[in-house]
């Protein structure tokens, strides 16, 4: 995590020092599409995925924004988000908090009017995340092979539009979430929702495994995935 924001901040240091002082963040895309998850599902939406992570969960489907991507400046990317038209935005990864400026980015689209909502890995701090953006805070099961990364104190800043997001590969992960949503009491936090990893649980299955022990927690599908596949820009 701190290799990749130091890096990343390392290389925004390195601007001439002739050069326009404008805050930037490395950005591996910006697109217009449906939201395909959580409570805004089904939302026309912008999406600013921003590069770099420090995690490296088994099922990621966003490898492609590890590496690479564009400096830009917060006066580009407001630009082209405004291009769009749409009010809702979204800021992802990767892991876009591992940019710090991502933070006054949020800021900046709440002031601007935007519906904004986070999607973040539950790895890092969110409290310092603006209370106006509504937060979706990845809880990692055992199956990402990231779950000790989870930041638990993160529990303590969500407010009731945020959502707790947990990624279930298989009958061990739903049984590690079954006993967080009862231990930590999540659903009296924020709405907690369940997602099954594609071609590693059965949609139904889970279903089935959240109705036979009357879990307080909303099932989601990917709907991106429904519509488009694992397309990039989607
Ligand atoms: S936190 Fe998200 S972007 Fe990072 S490795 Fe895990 S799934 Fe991929």
């Amino acid at each position: 995590m701190k290799g990749v924001a130091a890096h990343l901040d390392a290389a925004d240091a390195a601007t001439p020092a002739s050069a326009p002082a404008e805050p930037r963040l490395r950005v591996t895309e910006i697109f217009h599409s449906l939201q395909g998850e959580a409570d805004a599902v089904g939302w026309p939406t912008v999406f600013v995925r921003l590069t770099g992570c420090p995690l490296r969960c088994v099922w990621c489907d966003t490898e492609y924004s590890f590496h690479g991507g564009t400096w830009r400046t917060f006066a580009d990317v407001l630009a082209e988000v405004a291009s769009h038209g749409a009010r809702h935005v979204c800021v992802t990864g990767g892991e876009p908090l591992s940019q710090k400026r991502c933070l006054a980015l949020l800021t900046q689209l709440c002031d601007d009017g935007y519906e904004v909502s986070l999607e973040t890995s539950g790895a890092l701090d969110v409290a310092e995340v603006d209370a106006r953006v509504r937060k979706v805070v990845d809880l990692k099961a055992p199956g990402s092979g990231e779950v000790a990364r989870n930041l638990w104190s993160n529990l303590d800043a969500l407010r009731p539009h945020d959502q707790l997001k947990i990624v279930i590969a298989d009958r061990t992960d739903y049984e590690w979430a079954r006993e967080c949503v009862a231990g930590h009491r999540l659903s009296e936090r924020c709405q907690v929702l369940f997602s099954p990893v594609h071609g590693r649980v059965a949609p139904r299955e889970l279903a089935e495994w959240i109705l036979a022990d009357r879990l307080p927690v909303r099932m989601q599908l990917q709907l991106h995935k429904l519509l488009w596949g694992s397309e990039p820009g989607r």
